[in-house]
């Protein structure tokens, strides 16, 4: 079950004479965002494991700690998230409860429209540390659906990832289409996604269909043509029935024009999918322009009109740096961030060793 996320909160519970229905209640009142519970039909716990409560408590709340609030004029909120380390990353509540929550700190894909591209990769976030952004978030707000969409790249941290997924589709209490993978594409991620118990919607981050364009937009994705990482997002979303969903940062004179149209047209029309156009949201020291409302309002009807669902979306929390392309991770007081000097991740995928900067940039985008 959760033993590989939680291994100590397990041997905590275990030494003080908690059943696997016991633990299977402290995760599940944990992911609630409430109070701890052991309040199990038939299994009436020991005085020894209810008198651990506040040991275990302070277990899980090791984990990560709310440091900043920022709430949005549109409803949606943006959380600056302390990890035990003082590492930081961010969260998003989203409207109609939605939690966008981060992966990574930091992320190696390098993303030239995205500030968490600049600041390369930092470490790797624990499964645990991916859950207790959903623990915390849900003591604020009811959260009925996670998108893996903050800070990282979820498939280059596939294990943790993964195992987090188990967790919130089970003692989480979400539905497995309320999870959304989202990926900018990875052969190896597709395979383990499709024999995994916990099978999420999933999320493309495409942005063009062409291949130069996208090498260059997406300097160290996985080398795909667009075309086939399509079929194979898309024989996911076939084997689940979750339409998979075409994400799309638009950027004026690059990738908004008639002949993307056409080839999402072509490739798309009557499949299991959706394009959702997202303009994409300014962010210092880079020099991209969305394209304006009309032309976002035109795409959509072009591709409706032949046949594809497609949505222009507006990212929320824009006034407040929680939409797509600007979190971070905000800068601690000194004192703390001497504490947690970040180390360099040697990352697989990428092949490469990926310095840290001083400064953690890390948005979510479209990943
Ligand atoms: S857009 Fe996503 S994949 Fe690309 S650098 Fe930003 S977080 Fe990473």
């Amino acid at each position: 079950m959760a033993g590989d996320v939680l291994q100590d909160i397990l041997d905590i519970a275990r030494a003080n004479g908690a059943t696997p229905e016991h633990v299977r209640a402290l995760l599940t009142t944990w992911l609630a965002g409430g109070e701890l519970s052991l309040d199990v039909r038939g299994f009436p716990p020991s005085k020894r494991l209810i008198a651990a409560l506040p040991q275990l408590r302070a277990v899980f709340d090791a984990r990560a700690r709310v440091r900043t609030e920022h709430p949005s004029a549109d409803g949606s909120m943006r959380l600056l998230i302390e990890l035990a380390d003082g590492a930081t990353v961010e969260s998003v509540l989203l409207a109609r409860g939605g939690l966008c929550i981060s992966t990574q700190v930091g992320c190696a894909v390098g993303c030239v429209f995205c500030k968490t591209g600049e600041g390369g990769l930092v470490r790797q976030l624990s499964g645990v540390e991916m859950l207790a952004q959903v623990a915390l978030a849900r003591a604020r707000a009811d959260v009925r659906r996670v998108v893996l969409m903050g800070m990282g790249e979820p498939a280059h941290n596939l294990e943790s990832v993964l195992a987090a997924l188990r967790v919130l589709g089970a003692e989480g209490r979400l539905a497995h289409k309320h999870l959304v993978f989202s990926t900018v594409g990875d052969r190896a991620a597709f395979e383990a996604l499709h024999g995994h118990g916990v099978r999420p919607a999933l999320a493309l981050s495409l942005h063009t269909t062409k291949s130069e364009l996208r090498r260059e937009l997406l300097p160290r994705a996985p080398r795909i043509e667009p075309r086939e990482l399509l079929e194979l997002a898309l024989a996911y979303a076939d084997a689940t029935t979750w339409p998979l969903q075409v994400q799309w940062t638009l950027l004026a004179g690059l990738n908004d024009g008639d002949d993307e149209l056409e080839a999402l047209a072509t490739w798309l029309a009557g499949r299991r999918a959706m394009v959702n156009f997202i303009p994409w949201n300014q962010v210092d020291g880079m020099s991209f322009a969305r394209p304006g409302e009309e032309r976002g309002r035109e795409m959509v009807r072009f591709l409706r009109a032949r046949g594809v669902i497609a949505t222009l979306r507006r990212s929320g929390g824009q006034d407040v740096e929680g939409a797509c392309g600007q979190l971070r991770a905000r800068e601690l007081p000194l004192r703390r961030r001497a504490n947690a000097a970040p180390q360099p991740v040697e990352d697989p995928r990428v092949g490469a060793r990926v310095e840290t900067r001083g400064e953690i940039s890390a948005p979510r985008s479209t990943t």
